[in-house]
């Protein structure tokens, strides 16, 4: 039993060093990503389910890499907050992105995700108003995406972060709404503009009452407190539906569209007159 557990313990340690040399080889690949074209943006429209038209885009970033193919989102974005690179890349993101916004054929709004960490940094808000400057994008179209855990600890820098961005004209969405730990006290925030109703709580309509009881009293909540709400993940035209007989304001996910590369985007809005 003995040798047993020696094995065992080695087994274990060799797969955590395994793991730390695989994440510091891949930090270190990120940060030469950067610099070297390897990551690019893919944009999935968000519709206004009333006018059955085109509302925004949403901003998803991309890491093409030069081995191993292509790594997604879930994966390298934590590495990037581990490693203090999160920073840059979110910085790219924006500029990136508001640069190809404004060249679109319709003003239609640019959602972007912002990690909890950028919203800490001293300097961020001075860097988004450059950012939109330089691109020449009205604040009033940008609409940042932040989950709740990018508020939980509500530090004095996120707090006076936020209340800059609102002043700006910005949009302040509130991204996978029910999955952390503080989502209806943080909904009496009047920061807050737009909340997203996370795919986990769309993917159980049609197939589980608790589910749909939780998305149906998100929505009448939200609702009276003036919120617009975005419903995203949508496989099916059953939930769609439901959706919108249930009050929901906006729909995202791969029914409508999956995410498009930046060169399909003009296309996709000329094509339709209706979604
Ligand atoms: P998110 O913000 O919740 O984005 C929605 C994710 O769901 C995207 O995955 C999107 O491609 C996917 N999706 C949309 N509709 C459907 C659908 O109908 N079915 C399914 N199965 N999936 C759908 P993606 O692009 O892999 O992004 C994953 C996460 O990575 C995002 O979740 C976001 O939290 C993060 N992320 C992506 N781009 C950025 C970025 O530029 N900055 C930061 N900080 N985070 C980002
Ligand atoms: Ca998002
Ligand atoms: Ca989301
Ligand atoms: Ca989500």
């Amino acid at each position: 039993a003995k040798a047993e557990g020696r094995n065992t313990y080695r087994l274990f340690s060799d797969d955590m060093a395994g793991e730390t040399q695989e994440r510091q080889k891949l930090k270190a690949d990120l940060r030469w990503a950067i610099d070297h074209d390897e990551l690019h943006l893919v944009y999935q429209p968000i519709m206004d389910m009333q006018t059955r038209s085109l509302s925004s885009f949403e901003a998803l970033l991309r890491w093409t890499h030069p081995e191993r193919g292509p790594i997604g989102p879930d994966r390298f974005i934590p590495l990037a907050e581990e490693s203090g690179l999160i920073g840059k890349i979110g910085l790219w993101v924006l500029r990136r992105a508001a640069r190809d916004a404004l060249a679109w054929p319709a003003e239609i709004a640019l959602a972007v995700n912002i990690s909890p960490l950028q919203l800490k940094q001293p300097g961020f808000v001075l860097e988004v108003t450059r950012a939109l400057r330089d691109s020449g994008l009205p604040p009033t179209r940008l609409v940042l995406e932040m989950t709740e855990t990018a508020l939980f600890d509500n530090d004095a820098l996120t707090r006076q972060a936020l209340t800059e961005l609102k002043a700006l004209g910005a949009t302040i969405a509130l991204d996978d709404f029910g999955t952390g730990y503080s989502s209806l006290s943080l909904i009496r925030d009047r920061r807050f503009r737009q909340l997203k109703i996370d795919k986990s709580f769309v993917d159980g309509i049609g197939s589980c009452r608790d589910s749909e009881a939780i998305v149906r009293g998100t929505i009448n909540i939200a609702r009276q407190m003036g919120f617009r709400i975005v419903a995203e993940g949508i496989e099916y035209a059953s939930q769609l539906a439901w959706l919108e007989a249930n009050g929901c304001d906006e729909a995202q996910g791969y029914l409508i569209s999956r995410p498009m590369p930046e060169k399909d985007i003009a296309g996709f809005i000329l094509a339709q007159t209706h979604l």
